[in-house]
C-alpha cells in the first residue's frame, strides 16, 4: 500500500517539524504548509489523505480554509486550536472538520488521532472492530469483550464507549459526548454523562481491576486511554 500524504498547515516551524518527524516515523507521507491562503492553492495538487489544520494562521485562517476545502472534496481535517474552550465555538459553526485537537498536544495523541480519523472515513469502512488492548467493541454485533469476556452494556454505555474509543486520547467535552450519544437514547442534562461513565467504568473495572481506561478531565470531560491514570 502507497504511503498515506498528510498535509500538515501550521505557521509555527517547531510545530510543524515535530508533527512532521512523528508522522513521517509513523510511516506517513507529510507535506507542511504555513499559510491559509498556500493550502486552499496547493491542497488539490497535492491531494492529501488527511489536513492537520491550525484554527490560527496567515494569510486566510482555518475556519475558511475548512470551509473552502470542503466545498471541493471530503478530505478528512482535523482542526488544531491553542484552547479547548475554541472547541465548543468551531463546533457551533458546523465548518464540517473530522475531529479536533488542542494545543499543547503530544504528538503521539495527534498519531493516534490521524489513524483513528482515517480508518473512520476511509471508504467502505471496513474497520469495524476498535481495539484498546484487552478491550475490542465490535461496531457490528455491538458487543464488547475485555480478554474475550463479553461485557454487558446498555445501548447507551455502548455508545458512549464507541465514541470515547474511535477517538483515543481525545479530550470530548460532556456537551460533545451529549451530542454525539443523543442520537441514541440520551436526554437532558451533561451530567447524564457522568452516571453513564460511572455505570461504563464499574462494568469494565468488574473484567479489569487494574487498569482505568476513562479518565476524568477536570472540568472538561473524559478522555479513553489505556495510559495509566494521571495523578
Ligand atoms: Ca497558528
Amino acid at each position: 500500500m502507497a504511503e498515506e500524504h498528510i498535509l500538515v498547515v501550521e505557521d509555527e516551524v517547531k510545530i510543524a517539524q515535530l508533527l512532521k518527524d512523528y508522522l513521517t516515523a509513523a510511516g506517513f507521507k507529510v507535506s507542511c504548509l504555513a499559510r491559509g491562503d498556500e493550502a486552499l492553492e496547493k491542497f488539490k495538487s497535492l491531494d492529501p489523505a488527511l489536513i492537520l489544520l491550525d484554527l490560527m494562521l496567515p494569510g486566510v485562517d482555518g475556519i475558511a480554509v475548512c470551509r473552502e476545502v470542503r466545498k471541493y472534496a471530503d478530505i478528512p481535517i482535523i482542526m488544531v486550536t491553542a484552547k479547548v474552550e475554541e472547541v465548543d465555538r468551531l463546533l457551533g459553526l458546523a465548518i464540517g472538520a473530522d475531529d479536533y485537537i488542542c494545543k499543547p498536544f503530544s504528538p503521539r495523541e495527534v498519531v493516534a488521532r490521524v489513524k483513528a480519523v482515517l480508518r473512520r472515513t476511509r471508504p467502505g469502512r471496513s474497520h469495524r472492530r476498535l481495539i484498546a488492548g484487552p478491550l475490542v467493541l465490535d461496531e457490528e454485533t455491538r458487543q464488547v469483550t475485555v480478554d474475550g469476556q463479553p461485557l454487558l452494556l446498555t445501548p447507551s454505555e455502548f455508545s458512549l464507549l464507541n465514541v470515547l474509543m474511535a477517538f483515543p486520547e481525545r479530550v470530548f467535552p460532556r456537551s460533545e459526548l451529549l451530542d454525539r450519544v443523543q442520537g441514541y437514547t440520551f436526554e437532558g442534562y451533561d451530567r447524564t454523562i457522568d452516571s453513564h461513565v460511572k455505570n461504563l467504568r464499574k462494568k469494565i473495572a468488574a473484567l479489569l481491576p487494574d487498569r482505568e481506561v476513562i479518565h476524568t478531565i477536570y472540568g472538561v470531560g473524559y478522555r479513553f486511554s489505556l495510559s495509566p491514570r494521571t495523578p
